[in-house]
């Protein structure tokens, strides 16, 4: 009989259970559907830059599949890329390492779970400060791993602390989930911020997943400091994680890369050769041209960002009922709604239906009290979506 079939979800591995599907889906389902019915909707979802990937990076990987290159590479990816990458981590963060401890991965995403698998065992405990990016809590649920969450204040610039960190820990405490700069807050890590977190976890054998991913984009003359580069004791427990997503607008082509302690490397390029096998051939010679060429077309991106940036922040600075922190990097506003009083999905639902912007519901980040907005939008998008969100917090 058809329609009386159900699943035995008993068929369903156990660790699922805990595993949330991506709250962020829901809005996002919806304003697509809002759209394609032909209504104006002005999204502030954008989780990636909307700028086209720069025309050299495509000639190399287009170059590369035509000479070929379209077979099995070492599973942790090519030495000339890794070549590449152990260069830049050596120029730009101050960053010494050998090219078997530099991991290529599908995406900074796969890296970070790569490093998370590699690390922790089941009953283990991650320190994840919130608000926190979203799949963080769930790459550590599937490792088998707990999450232990801690709430940062605003009025640090939703910063971790290492006083904050050190009432966190626990007998089981086994790695720190660091993100500078930030998605959702646009926080960035000083110096002097890392180097006290880093004391607390080199004197308590805590290993630090430092997910670079938005390190240049940055603004205000703000510095990005590896956390690895802070001294010897942090490189031995650093895991860094970069990738070519966000500062390539490369988010479809699937690269990322891991620098790790020798054995924490070794770690993932088991996982990796018996999982995915390496990343895709032609694009890694894409991300080659990426790393080689001429970087102004990184400056040039980092300034749209910058001007959009300070106008929405100019826009929310004017708006009642509202908070924000001036975010020093990546592209989201992180806006603080605890005023409102309304649940983060219930706003942004309001705010879809009736006003027609798409946002973030910062449940998704672990801080219900706020929504994210993206600026890896059109000046044009921002201007007529703050309007919109203007009328709506006057109403709210
Ligand atoms: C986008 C993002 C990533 C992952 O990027 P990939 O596309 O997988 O390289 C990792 N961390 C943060 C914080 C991100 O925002």
């Amino acid at each position: 009989m058809r329609g009386t079939f159900t699943f035995d979800m008993s068929l369903i591995a156990s660790k699922f259970e805990s595993i949330a599907p991506s709250q962020t889906l829901a809005i996002t389902a919806a304003a697509k559907q809002m759209r394609d019915e032909g209504q104006d909707i002005t999204s502030f979802g954008a989780g990636e830059p909307d700028f086209d990937t720069p025309q050299y990076i495509k000639d190399a990987c287009i170059e590369a599949l035509q000479e070929g290159k379209t077979k099995y590479t070492p599973a942790t990816g090519i030495p000339e890329l890794k070549e590449a990458i152990k260069e830049k981590l050596y120029l730009e963060n101050g960053l010494e390492y050998d090219n078997n401890q530099i991991s290529i991965n599908c995406g900074a995403k796969h890296s970070c779970f790569n490093a998370i698998l590699a690390c922790c065992d089941p009953e283990d405990e991650v320190v994840i400060p919130a608000p926190y990016w979203t799949s963080y809590p769930e790459m550590v649920r599937l490792a088998g791993a707990e999450p232990y969450f801690v709430q940062t204040k605003k009025e640090n610039n939703w910063k971790l602390t290492a006083d904050e960190l050190e009432e966190s820990m626990s007998g089981r405490t086994r790695m720190l989930i660091l993100n500078s700069p930030n998605n959702p807050t646009g926080s960035v890590y000083t110096e002097k911020e890392l180097k006290a977190i880093v004391e607390v976890c080199a004197s308590e054998d805590i290993i630090i997943l430092s997910d670079e991913i938005y390190e240049k984009l940055i603004y205000n003359g703000r510095k990005h400091f590896s956390t690895a580069a802070i001294s010897d004791a942090a490189k031995e427990i650093t895991i860094t994680i970069n990738g070519f997503s966000k500062v390539y607008s490369m988010t479809g082509w699937r690269l990322g890369y891991t620098a790790a302690p020798l054995e924490i490397a070794e770690a993932i390029a088991k996982i990796q050769s018996h999982t995915t096998s390496n990343p895709t051939t032609f694009a890694q010679y894409g991300a080659l041209a990426a790393l080689q060429g001429d970087q102004s077309i990184v400056t040039d991106m980092v300034e749209e960002y910058d001007m959009r940036r300070q106008y929405m922040l100019s826009r929310l600075g004017t708006i009642n009922n509202i908070d924000v922190v001036e975010p020093e990097g990546a592209f989201y506003f992180l806006v603080d709604t605890s005023k409102m009083g309304l649940s983060s999905m219930n706003l942004t639902e309001k705010l879809l239906s009736r006003y027609k912007v798409a946002a973030v519901p910062g449940i998704a980040f672990g801080y219900d009290q706020s929504v994210r907005f993206s600026y890896a939008t059109s000046l044009d998008v921002i201007k007529t979506g703050l309007d919109r969100f203007e009328e709506f917090c006057r109403a709210h």
